[in-house]
């Protein structure tokens, strides 16, 4: 019998909340999160933004909160959740006042970027909730208009993109200052070894939650590897470019440099192309989008942890200029064509220093992507490149994950493939895609 917020334990006032806004079932992370939270637990969830995830933990506080009515004292909150940029903290704040419109308690956003005054009387006024990006947050506290000594549940959100945008001392101060006897909740996309580093640190006996993209998004997507030499991919990826008649595109780099890199080689050879990715502030980042939405630029060239959240029409295709490192990747950044039951196409590019990385996708996807032989640069690969040992990794691997795929080959069309093509889904990955680096767009971002 499916699960329905009714037979989860949560009161009148947010059920009817809930009815206001026509929600019927829990999200798969909702079904997970919310009786571990409800039963006290410390949670570990694995979820990217668009699961559902913010009512997976805003729910459950709000009940934990309406046991316990008792009014907050001025500038000491009951509950905390930091944030990487002041949109999420604002949608978060919104999510806690719409859930909790039944309820007594009062909740407020605090950011970077404009006055602080408001945001020092709005906490003078004793709210329960507080959501936060880290800089304003720490600066609060530094001038003593802010005291987390009450505080009983802490959250962070998005912790892998806190840790891109160089939150980690910012974040390591707040868990200093925070009471060792509180509920911490734990969310983050993916699972690298810095970010599991990090939870221990703030998790007492942590429950693991994980949802994954749904497997129906990768199905219509045509996959197709091209072999090719590391030297040869700019020139690769300006023919697929070419290629394809119309439609953005979306190419994926490992590194922030080179997508800087892979945008300009584009432009100059007159392709429109901005790059995205955790260096660059939140305005370039947002400007970059809308063009990219606008159709101004056609070409939008992307980190893992940038790309995150992009959820644009007409995308029609992906190309993975650099492999994933970590194979939970690949499912996530294909998915980015394909939307809203439309076709897409994905091309990944391995070079000959990528077929570990090629071996740890299959897995994943539990089958071969469908090799496309005849483009001008394929490099057939020798066997000592398909036997070469992994790549040193910097340490950033590592966690425990699933993915979920399907996947289709197509023949015909643009070139010849071979490989394996059986569908399936599920198998497992180790997670993580990003180490935390300090960046100085911080105070433009919190
Ligand atoms: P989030 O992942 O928290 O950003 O939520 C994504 C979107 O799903 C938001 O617009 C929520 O309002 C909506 N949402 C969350 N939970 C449910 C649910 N159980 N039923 C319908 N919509 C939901």
């Amino acid at each position: 019998m499916p699960i329905t917020f009714e037979s989860l334990a949560l009161g009148e006032p947010l059920q009817r909340a809930l009815r206001d806004r026509e929600y019927t079932t829990p999200s798969p992370i909702q079904e997970q999160t919310i009786p571990l939270v409800l039963e006290g637990h410390d949670v570990m969830g694995c979820a990217q933004t668009g699961t559902g995830k913010t009512a997976a933990f805003a729910l459950p506080i709000l009940e934990h909160l309406s046991d316990n009515p008792y009014k907050a004292k001025p500038r000491c909150p009951r509950v905390l959740v930091i944030a990487p940029t002041r949109e999420l903290a604002s949608q978060i704040a919104k999510s806690f006042t719409d859930y909790g419109q039944h309820l007594p308690f009062k909740s407020t956003v605090i950011f970077g970027g404009v006055g602080q005054n408001p945001q020092v009387k709005a906490l003078q006024r004793g709210p329960e909730i507080l959501v936060a990006t880290p800089g304003r947050l720490i600066d609060l506290m530094q001038q003593g208009r802010l005291n987390l000594r009450d505080l009983e549940v802490f959250v962070i959100d998005e912790a892998d993109r806190m840790l891109d945008m160089g939150f980690i001392h910012d974040v390591r101060k707040i868990i200093d200052k925070l009471p060792d006897d509180r509920q911490s909740l734990f969310f983050s996309a993916t699972m690298p070894r810095s970010i599991i580093d990090l939870s221990e640190k703030i998790l007492k006996y942590p429950r693991h939650v994980r949802v994954t993209p749904p497997a129906t998004t990768v199905e219509k997507i045509d996959q197709s590897l091209c072999h090719v030499a590391k030297t040869n991919k700019p020139r690769l990826l300006e023919h697929l470019l070419r290629e394809q008649e119309d439609g953005l595109a979306l190419v994926f780099s490992a590194t922030k440099h080179g997508a800087n890199r892979i945008a300009e080689q584009l432009n100059r050879v007159n392709i429109n192309a901005d790059a995205i990715h955790g260096s660059k502030s939140q305005t370039a980042r947002e400007r970059a989008l809308a063009n990219f939405r606008a159709g101004r630029i056609s070409v939008l060239v992307a980190t893992d942890i940038a790309a995150r959240g992009i959820d644009v029409k007409g995308i029609s295709l992906v190309v993975n200029y650099d492999l994933p490192k970590e194979a939970d990747c690949y499912v996530h950044r294909i998915g980015r064509t394909a939307r809203a039951g439309a076709e897409g196409r994905a091309v990944s590019m391995c070079d000959e220093l990528s077929h570990s990385l090629l071996k740890d996708i299959h897995k994943v996807i539990r089958m071969e992507i469908p090799v496309v032989d005849d483009h001008p640069f394929h490099n057939e690969p020798t066997d000592e490149m398909r036997n070469a040992k992994p790549q040193p990794q910097g340490g950033n691997r590592g966690g425990g994950g699933r993915g979920r795929s399907g996947g289709r080959g197509r023949s015909g069309g643009r070139g010849r493939r071979s490989g394996g093509g059986n569908r399936g889904g599920g198998g497992s990955a180790r997670g993580g895609s990003s180490q935390g680096r300090r960046s100085s767009s911080r105070r433009q971002t919190a």
